[in-house]
């Protein structure tokens, strides 16, 4: 399928990311600082290089899982029915949890997936999101850890693509339609 021509503007250069990185990984090791073993589940995809920064950051002993929920599909709209595509291989009940997202826009999707995972009864269960659109939200969620707050924009790069492409990109920048 043919795509609109676009270009992507340069919006979060990869050094920030990594600092940011170091920031959050200084308080989520506190706040964890007595958990034997962090389950840091990744939901898929946009989260897959998130989670590889962080948890080699995170320098402490961690297990990685990962879950899918269904969302854009290759176009920019929302949705706000939630399907579960692949579910954790592990169980989580009584231990620690840190849910990595990349965006959270609508919040329907990280809203859905917290109440899911919760409902398995975790010991501890935070949640930490790349991005934050702020102005888009539909659901009452926040999550506990952001990277950065983002206007209205479509963004891509560093794991978060547009029609499954661009998700190479070492930093975030957002499409601007050129046609
Ligand atoms: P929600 O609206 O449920 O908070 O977010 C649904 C999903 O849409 C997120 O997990 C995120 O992956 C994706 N999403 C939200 N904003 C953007 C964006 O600007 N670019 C891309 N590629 N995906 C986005
Ligand atoms: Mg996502």
């Amino acid at each position: 399928m043919s795509q609109p021509a676009y270009v992507i503007d340069k919006m979060i250069s990869a050094k920030s990311i990594a600092a940011r990185i170091e920031e959050l990984c200084d308080d989520i090791r506190q706040e964890f600082a007595d958990t034997e073993k962090l389950i840091v589940v990744g939901l898929l995809r946009g989260s897959f290089v998130f989670i590889a920064d962080l948890v080699r950051e995170l320098d402490m002993p961690v297990e990685v899982d990962f879950l899918e929920a269904s969302s854009y599909g290759d176009s920019t709209e929302s949705s706000r029915e939630v399907r579960i595509l692949k579910d954790l291989r592990g169980e989580i009940h009584d231990r620690d949890v840190l849910v990595v997202e990349d965006i959270v826009d609508t919040g329907h999707t990280l809203s859905h997936v917290a109440h899911l995972l919760e409902s398995r009864s975790p010991r501890k269960m935070k949640t930490i999101a790349l991005l934050d659109k702020p102005s888009r939200r539909e659901a009452d969620i926040r999550a506990d850890w952001i990277g950065f707050e983002i206007p209205d924009e479509f963004v891509v790069g560093y794991g978060i693509d547009y029609a499954q492409r661009n998700r190479n990109l070492p930093y975030i920048g957002k499409v601007r339609f050129t046609e």
